[in-house]
């Protein structure tokens, strides 16, 4: 099979490597890719915006079957033009990846089908909203409707905050994203990452994680892209996974069919696992980035013929195994993410990978043939052990081996999984 894959992230560096690892597979093309994904697949350099290009590319090659890795060509529609050209594509279309686009359209679905989220009402002006909101008390959660590069959550703890923030959105904060505001119930708990795949029909459960979005240890300062993760998420017992199956992701799925939106690809719940059970916060239509990237060290399937499955209607045609043993990865960032940052700072030494340890590449170029970091998030440093704090060991110990004077990380990845015990 010939495969392209689309992305640069190192969220593709890992979907790249345990792609390459198929039997499968025959020839691999990444766009644009980076250096890291360049060891396992012929870089192409396309304009992924440039779908017409995309699909010139893909006929002239003979492609098989093309993975969407990132959200921003699903949204643009790279799915749908895809698959209008006759091409097997996974990915969600346009219309389905309204499921992450617009908060309202996702409560909605909740309601319909029963789905445990906290309760909501959707406002598209200030006073009714500002109302709702002193009648319900706080704490209290005031969204964006739309995408709104996750700064568009107030999660307000008294009643003056959240008031501000409906004044925010509608003054336009968040453009566009905030001419729809929700205002919902504060739930309390743990969070947790459920990674699925559907068909339109039917759904498989992947794998949980937990990430780290703040870019500061012990979950400080601003948020960012994500600082690193780990898979399992402990807090995810074998009763949470299949009460989240039965009580969220398949109704869900019968919610996005029976709505003419079916939806294929990945996806992943954002779930409070609060003292009543799993509750839905949000939907994602992609693969996490850092998640997958522990996702992937942990899959012993083969990846391709499940994601091929999952784009042509045979998922109840095949499983995913996965290793028992926990992964984490560590992001090293350039110094001053998520705020601003030196571009093409030179990356001296990378450790080599090693059994149970791999180096993923996100923000890295090559510059007269010497690797720079480009990128705010730049590697993800990535291991599996027996447990979560020898992974940690192992993930910290490739950091230690990494010669980059501009980069920095958190050094408390999986504390929360630590604490447990
Ligand atoms: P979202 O963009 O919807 O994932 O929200 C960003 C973050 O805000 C989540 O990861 C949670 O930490 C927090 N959050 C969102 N909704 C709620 C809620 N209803 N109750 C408590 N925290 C929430």
């Amino acid at each position: 099979m010939k495969v392209l894959l689309i992305g640069s992230g190192g969220r593709e560096h890992a979907l790249a490597w345990k792609l390459a690892q198929s039997p499968l597979l025959t020839k691999l093309y990444a766009a644009p890719g980076n250096p890291g994904i360049a060891e396992e697949a012929e870089l192409v350099s396309l304009n992924v915006e440039d779908h017409a290009a995309v699909i010139a590319f893909c006929q002239k090659q003979a492609i098989d079957f093309v993975v969407v890795g990132p959200e921003a060509p699903l949204v643009a529609g790279l799915a749908d033009d895809l698959r209008a050209a006759g091409f097997v594509v996974f990915g969600p279309s346009k219309a389905a990846a309204q499921l992450e686009g617009s908060k309202g359209f996702t409560k909605d679905i909740c309601a319909r089908y029963n789905i445990p989220t906290g309760a909501y009402q959707r406002f598209t002006a200030a006073e009714p909203a500002k109302a709702y909101i002193r009648k319900q008390g706080a704490p209290i959660v005031v969204k964006a409707d739309g995408l709104a590069a996750g700064k568009g959550v107030t999660v307000a703890m008294t009643i003056d905050e959240a008031l501000a923030a409906v004044d925010d959105c509608f003054a336009g904060a968040f453009g566009a994203a905030g001419a729809e505001v929700i205002v919902e119930a504060y739930l309390d708990g743990e969070e947790a990452s459920f990674f699925c795949l559907s068909d339109g029909k039917t759904a498989l459960a992947l794998a949980t994680a937990q990430d780290h979005k703040r870019v500061g240890d012990g979950d400080t300062g601003p948020n960012t892209g994500g600082m690193g993760a780990y898979s399992p998420a402990p807090v995810m017992t074998q009763d949470m996974v299949q009460r989240t199956m039965k009580e969220i992701i398949e109704p869900t799925i019968r919610g996005m069919a029976e709505s003419g939106y079916p939806f294929t690809g990945v996806f992943f719940a954002g779930l409070m696992i609060t003292a009543k059970g799993p509750e839905l916060i949000e939907y994602n239509v992609r693969f996490g980035d850092p998640e997958c990237q522990v996702l992937m060290m942990r899959l012993k399937s083969d990846l391709l013929p499940i994601l091929y499955a999952a784009s042509t209607g045979t998922l109840d045609q095949v499983s995913a195994e996965w290793c028992d043993e926990p992964a984490l990865t560590v992001v090293m960032a350039s110094k001053g993410y998520p705020g601003a940052y030196d571009k093409a700072t030179p990356i001296t030494h990378l450790p080599q990978a090693r059994d149970g340890a791999k180096v993923f590449h996100a923000g890295t170029a090559l510059k007269e043939g010497h690797l720079v970091a480009t990128g705010g998030r730049v590697l993800n440093l990535t291991a599996t052990a027996s447990t979560v704090a020898e992974a940690q060991a192992k993930a910290y110990k490739l950091v230690d081996e990494v010669r980059w004077e501009n980069g920095f990380c958190r050094r408390d990845i999986g504390w929360r999984a630590l604490n447990r015990g």
